[in-house]
């Protein structure tokens, strides 16, 4: 079969479109073949080895799936071969303090397809039983293979970590990005007041067209806080959902209300922050990290997403063999949605 592979990690000529082997499966786990798989931000991260990351070689990237059961383990009984399915990236161990208590990202050996085991960008993946659920029938195969990774890790945020209530405000940094177009469909889903950021006045009209109320380009304002508090009348955002890290956390602080929450779930910029501790207290703030999400996030999200019958916003979509192209369009930050890698067609 067909598959994306590391030898080593580095710049994009390290991605490499090869013939190997076809995946061999546990009696727990089943064999999808892969009609489409969404690039997400990760898959940059696993290739350039970010964090000292040293995966075993060759390596093949890709967390988020849709595609077709085409084996299955003797002890698998949640689906069987043919039916159309999603994949949960997030690996939990399922027996641990934390996933009994039903926390599985909080899991002591918690893992994510592409990363820890190999991954999606090929013709056939071996996923874990337990992370293989059905695609919802209002989806085609290239959304339902490019929103579990985003829209989870978007409804934990906003839903499960900040609680997120009808009529409250929601700022959202970097609009255009997988997690942030998330963050905002599924906040407007729950009646919030949506502020987003961009440096590209295309994305941010976009973005008021899929419903945010208020569009902020950072580059041509002196002071985002300070647009932040006048959309606010004063006030401040209820919840912040910060996906950039360092360039964005110093904004966080001024333009989150009292009381206020600032959520973060990854660092497109740097991981090192100066926190201003005194706003922290004096606001009485609380900071939340998140990481994808629980079974009972996935299933809520899944519930939500289907009775609005709410899509991803797909970008583009790029054969396999182009998997350069598509990543370098991501890693330049020119998408405005999902790019969705078509593998079997
Ligand atoms: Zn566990």
């Amino acid at each position: 079969m067909k598959a994306v592979i590391i030898h080593e990690h580095g710049e994009l000529d390290k991605l490499k479109v090869e013939e190997v082997p076809e995946p061999k499966y546990t009696e727990d786990e089943v064999v999808i073949k892969v009609h489409s798989a969404g690039l997400n931000h990760l898959d940059i991260w696993v290739r350039k080895g970010r964090g000292n990351l040293n995966l075993p070689k060759p390596h093949i990237p890709g967390s988020d799936a849709a595609g077709v059961v085409v084996a299955a383990g003797s002890k698998v009984t949640n689906v069987t071969v043919g039916d159309e399915v999603i994949v949960n990236p997030g690996l939990s161990c399922g027996s641990c303090e934390y996933c009994n208590r039903g926390e599985h990202s909080e899991c002591i050996s918690f893992g994510i397809m592409g990363l820890t085991r190999r991954g999606t960008f090929a013709e056939q993946v071996a996923v874990p039983s337990r992370n293989v659920w059905p695609k919802p029938s209002h989806m085609n195969f290239n959304e339902a293979g490019a929103f579990v990774l985003s829209h989870l890790t978007a409804w934990r945020m906003l839903m499960t970590r900040a609680q997120l209530k009808p009529g409250q405000t929601v700022l959202i940094h970097g609009i255009g990005g997988g997690v942030a177009l998330s963050a905002l469909q599924l906040a407007r889903l729950a009646n919030a007041e949506v502020i987003v950021t961009s440096s590209s006045d295309e994305k941010l009209e976009r973005a008021g067209q899929i419903g945010a109320d208020h569009t902020i380009n950072y580059r041509s304002v002196e002071d985002v806080a300070q647009n932040v508090k006048d959309i606010t009348s004063g006030r401040g955002v209820d919840i912040i959902i910060d996906t950039v890290g360092a360039a964005t956390w110093p904004i966080d602080f001024s333009a989150v209300r009292r009381g206020g929450k600032i959520v973060l779930c990854g660092v497109t910029s740097d991981a090192q922050a100066v926190t201003n501790l005194r706003t922290l207290y004096w606001n009485q703030l609380t900071i939340l990290g998140s990481t994808m999400g629980s079974e009972e996030d996935l299933h809520q999200m899944i519930k939500a997403v289907t009775k609005a019958k709410l899509k991803p916003i797909i970008d583009s979509k790029a054969k396999l063999e182009n998997i350069k192209d598509a990543t370098g369009r991501m890693e330049t930050g020119r998408q405005f949605g999902k790019i969705v890698i078509e593998v079997c067609r």
